[in-house]
């Protein structure tokens, strides 16, 4: 048996006349084995095999002199016909390493080589996206917080974990034929960010985003997770929901998707979900966002259930009887455009009750999309007292008020709505000194048809995957926001929050960074952008710093410049 590389290794099990692994061992038939990433496997004209338990996705390579173009059966879709025409051909089969929990029926995902008969073939086993066998990335400035690195220093990345990091230590790897040289003076590597808040909008409504579209943006952005909210269609209120989406980003194969399944079923504010059953498909948090949990006591029992399970329960907050028929902030700029106006306390007023729960039953406590100084008074306090409470903030309620709606920018219309300046700089300094732990996106795809209408008529939410570090670079240096604070806001807080491995630069982890450079500065309107939306007021904004490359699961899953 081979070693198998912990999550990206699979089992292949042998029918008919046994195989070869082409490291020497030879198996008989009807053998269990693993194969780690870039291990190959040899079958003989004839030979059948099976995929077992581990899930993978096959897929046929034109192997040789036919170049390289994969084709990808859908899982299940395998099948004898399918090799048919293939003539010098080498079968890959392509490993998906988050399903190996996903659990693929045995008969679906089995299929025959014998279509090969005849042919000289070749089997690989690889990840979905290969490992980067060997990558050196040179003369980068690397930051991270957790670690207190901040260093210029050389990274060597092999088979999708770092092996080394320091000065030079590059020098030599980077003489090997097979290595791909990424020279990264004046760059910065940073652990790859993590979103604790995005809505991916897979199931239900794919038109505005799916979990391919919404996942390849994030890579763009420098995510190696996303944490995806529950308010699809259908609900994420059940196992089955939320092992579809599990299993949907595990064929994309890109940053590694994490469910937030809902608090409520169907969100509605009454029945509790069987969080016990969520967590075990792969949910990470509870939350209701889109809509507050407003029953004390269905607030108490939630807190008292997920702790159970140690997960956050995460709260929008918003009293929605303090905000009926509002759309935007309530203050000066509602008053004169004469719309109704979403008043901070409604938000204060939740924060200030689920505190108390929280602090009752001991539970942890996570506010979504922070917006008003009053909250962040409110959980400074709460931290002050060892409640274990954390938080997030938005890049928009960082960089606009609500005077972006003077002009009635549909845009600008999200939930909770943009505040006033004193809000504003209260979130910078909360952000700052940590009473904010951490940036989430609140990524909120719309069409234009949902935007392009009326304020009162306009779905609330941005698009923002892509824009979040460019957006909030700027921050840094021009208010009390520090580069490290910064990292840590985009990365490690919200790991530790959803309970996620950090993303780490240091020898032995798995390779999850994002290359940036510090200098670009670019307008997302002249860029291809890859989520589906493009419902953001930033557009034909000036950002500053721009992603260069992204690893997730030691895997390259954007590279702007291609090549690497
Ligand atoms: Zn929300």
């Amino acid at each position: 048996m081979l070693a198998a590389g912990g999550a990206e290794s699979g089992r292949v099990r042998t029918g008919g006349g046994g195989g070869r692994l082409r490291t020497g061992s030879s198996l008989a038939p009807g053998d269990d084995f693993e194969l780690a990433p870039g291990d190959d496997f040899e079958l003989a004209p004839g030979d059948d095999f099976e995929l077992a338990e581990g899930g993978c996705v096959a897929s046929l390579a034109r192997g040789g002199t036919d170049g390289g173009t994969d084709v990808r059966p859908e899982v299940g879709r395998g099948g004898e016909g399918f090799f048919d025409g293939f003539a010098s051909s080498a079968m890959v089969l392509e490993l998906t390493p988050s399903l190996k929990e996903a659990k693929i029926p045995r008969g679906e995902a089995a299929f025959r080589s014998r279509a090969l008969e005849g042919v000289g073939h070749a089997m690989r086993w690889r990840p979905m996206s290969a490992p980067a066998e060997l990558l050196v990335l040179r003369g980068a400035r690397a930051l991270d917080p957790a670690r207190g690195l901040d260093a210029t220093v050389d990274v060597v990345v092999e088979r999708g974990r770092i092996v080394r990091l320091g000065p030079d230590a590059g020098a030599e790897p980077a003489r090997a034929e097979r290595a791909v040289v990424v020279e990264a003076g004046g760059r910065w590597l940073l652990p790859a960010f993590v979103d604790l808040h995005a809505h991916l909008r897979e199931p239900g409504q794919e038109y505005k985003e799916d979990i391919a579209s919404g996942l390849s943006a994030a890579a763009a952005g420098g995510y190696a997770h996303v944490c995806a909210m529950p308010n699809t269609q259908p609900v994420n209120d059940t196992r089955a929901v939320t092992e579809m989406m599990v299993h949907r980003a595990a064929e994309h194969g890109g940053p590694t998707l994490h469910p937030i399944a809902a608090i409520t079923k169907r969100q509605e504010g009454k029945e509790l979900t069987e969080m016990a059953e969520l967590r075990a498909a792969g949910a990470v948090a509870v939350s209701d966002d889109g809509v507050c949990v407003m029953s004390s006591a269905v607030m108490r029992r939630a807190l008292e259930y997920a702790k159970n399970f140690d997960m956050p329960v995460i709260q929008h907050a918003e009293d929605h009887e303090l905000t009926a028929g509002a759309d935007i902030h309530e203050g000066a700029i509602s008053a004169r455009l004469g719309l109704r106006g979403w008043p901070r306390v409604a938000e204060d007023v939740i924060v200030a009750r689920d505190l108390l729960l929280a602090e009752y039953v001991g539970a942890r406590y996570h506010v979504a999309h922070l917006s008003t100084r009053g909250s962040a008074r409110l959980v400074r306090e709460a931290k002050g007292r060892h409640i274990d409470v954390t938080c997030e903030v938005t890049p928009h309620h960082l960089l606009l008020t609500d005077a972006a709606l003077l002009g009635y920018d549909t845009a600008c219309k999200v939930n909770p709505p943009l505040r006033e300046a004193e809000d504003v700089a209260a979130l910078v300094e909360a952000l700052a000194d940590g009473t904010i732990d951490a940036i989430a996106t609140d990524h909120a795809p719309h069409t234009p048809l949902e935007k392009d209408c009326e304020l009162s008529q306009a779905k609330p939410g941005l698009m923002g995957l892509e824009l979040c570090f460019g957006l909030l670079l700027g921050l840094v240096g021009t208010s009390g926001l520090t580069l490290e604070r910064l990292v840590d806001a985009l990365s490690t807080r919200p790991a530790r929050i959803a309970g996620i491995d950090a993303p780490s630069l240091r020898e032995g982890a798995l390779a999850e960074f994002t290359l940036v450079d510090p200098a670009a500065r670019w307008k997302p309107e002249n860029e291809r952008l890859r989520s589906k939306s493009r419902n953001t007021p930033f557009m034909s904004r000036e950002l500053m710093g721009k992603v260069l490359l992204t690893l997730a699961r030691g895997v390259v899953v954007h590279d702007a410049n291609g090549g690497t």
